[in-house]
């Protein structure tokens, strides 16, 4: 397999030479130069396979330059029982007849982004082993990436981790969660300022070409393909779960943001996945819905503020893989749109084609979350966090008339308590292990939103 990049620049690469990337360096994102197909009988035999033999069957299509036999040590130590608290990784619940709830949020973070990251912490420190390098991991969050990027991170060996969060904006939660690391390669920094700020700090830092190379700086935002693909692995899980017979088609809602989670589902529809609708679901950041019921795209100047902060995006960058496939893979096509910033493809021959790929959309408001958390509580006896809410609110909304829903859990209410006090009257369960971490030591640096303060820090700590 090879992976060429989505504005159609530089020679196609392997997946170990792009592993550590973010951006192609003409600014496209990796896809690969042609999708594995699965045929029937492949699906048919897949049916009954373990999470971890699954993602292994998966992931060797895509990186099948790593030696089978690392690739096979690699995933099963990422998924097991003990990291995801369940021996099916990815459990379904049944809500009613029809309708499922594909738990994503069972892993040491408590959100459905442990599942890339736990593998790709393991991943990174193979390929650096292999070439006796160091990496520096520097971020900006403000929740979850931070936090699934600390815990996959925290114990591999040549990898540091510079996250920067806005001082005083996490949840308790949340902050508890990341500060309470007391790994050595582990720099929880917060910065006076907002998310947007730290975002720009980050920016800045790997502006800075120099810096950025005697540093070894990378990143591990979402648009790191090798998170895509161990996305896709769960899609094909949660099918095999609760398709009765191998050609039944399901539908999934997906909570999206960066379009990072829904990308792996329509991958997986493209590759012979029997997949009937993929229901995109926002909040009020509604970059995606506007651009699947419009064709418009127009990334807004700043994210609002919402009580399913892990949605609040101003521009979906993920988007750009859809979108290449949209226009029948033609990178010129691709550079003309994406240069201009926005662009608006109403009335042209690919939007109406879209229904193609199954995706239609939906937004949710801070309302619509109350009243799914509080139908959830009654209907099926379940605590579902906001994210998830946005994402059932929109499937039920959007679903087929017949057929089989999963609406993806992406994280659990216990990360989020303020929103669920407010819907509920009480606080969230919380699972075993989690009872009092905010009475942990906390570890943290707090520093100015300035650029050389930052760099200062990141070169002390370089050396140790
Ligand atoms: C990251 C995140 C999302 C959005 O996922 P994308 O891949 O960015 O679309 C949704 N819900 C939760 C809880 C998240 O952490």
């Amino acid at each position: 397999m090879r992976y060429i990049s989505t504005r159609g620049g530089g020679a196609p690469r392997r997946f170990s030479e792009i592993l550590l990337d973010g951006l192609a360096p003409d600014g496209g994102l990796y896809v690969p130069e042609c999708l594995p197909v699965i045929g029937k009988d492949t699906l048919r035999r897949w049916r009954g396979l373990s999470y971890p033999d699954l993602a292994l069957e998966i992931l060797s299509l895509f990186a099948d330059d790593i030696q089978a036999d690392d690739l096979a040590r690699i995933v099963r130590a990422t998924y097991t029982a003990q990291v995801f608290g369940d021996a099916a990784i990815t459990p379904v619940l049944t809500l009613e007849p029809g309708i499922h709830l594909l738990r994503l949020s069972n892993g040491p973070t408590l959100a459905f982004k442990d599942i890339a990251m736990q593998l790709l912490g393991r991943l990174f420190e193979r390929a650096l082993a292999e070439n006796g390098e160091r990496l520096n991991i520097l971020g900006a969050t403000s929740g979850d990436t931070g936090s699934a990027a600390e815990y996959a991170m925290r114990l591999r060996r040549g990898i540091s981790v510079y996250m920067l969060s806005p001082d005083g904006r996490m949840s308790p939660f949340q902050r508890a969660q990341m500060y309470g690391l007391s790994d050595p390669n582990i720099h929880n920094i917060a910065v006076e300022g907002d998310f947007d700020t730290c975002q720009a700090l980050v920016k800045r830092v790997s502006a800075d070409a120099a810096f950025k190379q005697n540093h070894r700086i990378g990143t591990v935002n979402s648009i790191n393909w090798a998170r895509v693909a161990a996305q896709i692995v769960y899609y094909f899980k949660a099918w095999a779960a609760v398709a009765t017979d191998p050609d039944e088609p399901v539908s999934f809602a997906v909570p999206s943001g960066n379009f990072g989670n829904i990308c792996a589902g329509h991958i997986a529809r493209q590759m012979g996945l029997p997949v009937d609708r993929l229901i995109l679901a926002t909040n009020e950041n509604d970059v995606l819905d506007e651009f699947f019921r419009t064709g418009q795209y127009r990334p807004r100047g700043l994210a609002e503020a919402t009580s399913s902060p892990s949605m609040d995006i101003s521009r979906a960058s993920n988007l750009e893989r859809f979108v290449f496939d949209m226009v029948g893979r033609d990178p010129a096509e691709l550079r003309h749109l994406f240069g201009q910033g926005s662009f608006d493809l109403a009335g042209t021959p690919w939007f109406e084609a879209i229904d193609r790929f199954g995706i239609v959309s939906g937004s949710s408001t801070h309302q619509d979350r109350l009243t799914t958390i509080r139908m959830a509580w009654a209907r099926w006896g379940i605590e579902i966090d906001p994210h998830t809410a946005d994402g059932i609110k929109v499937g039920l909304e959007r679903r087929p008339a017949s057929g089989t829903l999963i609406c993806l859990e992406t994280a659990l209410p216990a990360k989020f308590e303020s929103v669920m006090v407010e819907a509920l009257g009480r606080k969230p369960a919380r699972p075993s292990g989690f009872a009092a971490i905010e009475d942990m030591p906390q570890h943290v640096t707090v520093l100015p939103a300035d650029l050389e303060r930052l760099m200062d820090y990141i070169e002390t700590h370089d050396r140790d």
